[in-house]
């Protein structure tokens, strides 16, 4: 694609980024055909290459218009479009550039602003987002039907495991995840104790900034990527192996920290560093010898539900459904497993019509091949999917889990 981008933008690093990724289109239309957005709603511009034109036109000095800005917000991130690309266009990080720069002109209503600013200040940060999950329960009858599906029951946190392996890796604790199901983080790490492997639990780490960065505040999710950075730093002078990860979200985000903070001279380096050594619990798990230990389970069919940020953000389509074949488990066939099920972060709050068809489809396809169970392997899609589910949902993690008979 050629391009003519302003002065403004041909000079500087943005620009020059936006300039390369547009430059590998070829605008043969091939991602249109995987988009959930541009399914659903059939227009040109609520698909990937759509998309890309405006972000283009912008570069290229057009106007910013609050429709353009739709567009882009219409958008999940899924990244579906880059697995079917046969160009490799980097489309997460133009859409990135686009919302930044459209963000910008401040274009949306102050209801808008407010509820982005509501949820940027309360979701990636668990002493505020608890008491606000305990006040929902609480008022749940007074809340619209699509955020009382929403919002989780009570969970009791089972054990962490005592004992002290040689061999160690850092766990990123999180934010919403530690709050309504704190108990994957502790299946991960009692599985990982019985494969000789201690999960340290960093006090001063939290949200991995995935919240805050795709609500385009972009000051605060370096913030917490700069503090995530300082308290694992120690662990890793010390010898941690990994940091590993339960939500696929988060992984994808900590594996992009090393981009992101790239200009920034004291964390470049760092950043680099720590996405190196990220994985996902996938990951970590397929790289273990699981043979010591017996699996045996009363559920035996279960759908395994494979997030965006899996399959596509981190390209790890089969690494889950392998370690499950493994633990004995018969997985369903699902149509259209490359399809988003709409929970994209914060997208189910803010696009709410377009992510609950999403939904609907998703479930429609998990439960066609009568699973007893769908698991999956992360946050948002869990909660996204229990609200609506006819049968029950939880991460992978636990089911393998519980499922060791020695
Ligand atoms: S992003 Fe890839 S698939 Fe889509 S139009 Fe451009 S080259 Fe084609
Ligand atoms: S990230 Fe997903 S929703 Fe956005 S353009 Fe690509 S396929 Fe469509």
């Amino acid at each position: 694609m050629q391009t003519r981008l302003t002065e403004t933008y041909s000079d500087n690093t943005i620009g020059k980024e936006a300039d390369t990724i547009l430059r590998s289109c070829v605008h043969c239309g091939f991602c249109n055909a995987t988009c959930p957005t541009y399914q659903l709603l059939g227009d040109e511009l609520d698909g990937p290459r759509g998309r890309i034109y405006l972000i283009k036109q912008l570069l290229e000095g057009a106007e910013t218009t609050r429709k353009t800005q739709l567009h882009l917000d219409r958008c999940l991130t899924c990244r579906a479009c880059e697995t079917t690309c046969p160009s490799g266009v980097q489309y997460n990080r133009l859409l990135d550039i686009g919302r930044q720069l459209t963000e910008k002109q401040n274009l949306r209503t102050w209801q808008e602003r407010l509820v982005r600013k509501v949820f940027n200040l309360v979701l990636p940060y668990p002493s505020r987002f608890a008491p606000l999950l305990s006040l929902s329960r609480m008022l749940k009858g007074l809340l619209p039907a699509y955020m009382r599906s929403n919002i989780p029951a009570r969970m009791i946190a089972t054990k962490w495991p005592d004992s002290k392996q040689q061999r160690r890796m850092i766990i990123l604790s999180g934010c919403v995840q530690s709050i309504t199901h704190p108990d994957i983080n502790n299946a991960a790490a009692r599985l990982m104790d019985r494969l000789g492997v201690s999960l340290i639990k960093s006090g001063n780490s939290g949200c991995c900034g995935a919240i805050s960065y795709h609500l385009t505040s972009l000051y605060d999710a370096r913030k917490q990527m700069r503090r995530n950075i300082d308290a694992w730093w120690p662990e890793i002078n010390e010898g941690a192996e990994a940091i590993v990860i339960t939500s696929s979200a988060c992984t994808a985000m900590v594996k992009d920290y090393g981009h992101i903070l790239r200009d920034d001279p004291d964390y470049a380096e760092k950043a680099a560093r720590i996405s190196e050594l990220t994985r996902d619990l996938g990951e970590v798990l397929a790289n273990e010898n699981l043979s010591a230990l017996r699996f045996s389970s009363t559920i035996k069919r279960i759908a395994f539900h494979a997030p965006c940020s899996l399959q596509h953000g981190q390209q790890l389509p089969d690494i889950v459904d392998r370690i499950l074949i493994n633990g004995g488990f018969e997985l369903t066939p699902i149509p259209d497993a490359h399809l988003c099920c709409g929970a994209a972060g914060t997208y189910s709050l803010l696009q709410h019509g377009l992510s609950s068809t999403l939904l609907a489809n998703k479930l429609t396809a998990l439960e066609s091949g009568s699973p007893q169970c769908i698991v999956t392997a992360n946050i948002g899609c869990l909660l996204h999917l229990q609200g609506k589910s006819k049968v029950p949902v939880q991460h992978w993690v636990e089911l393998l889990e519980s499922s060791i008979a020695n």
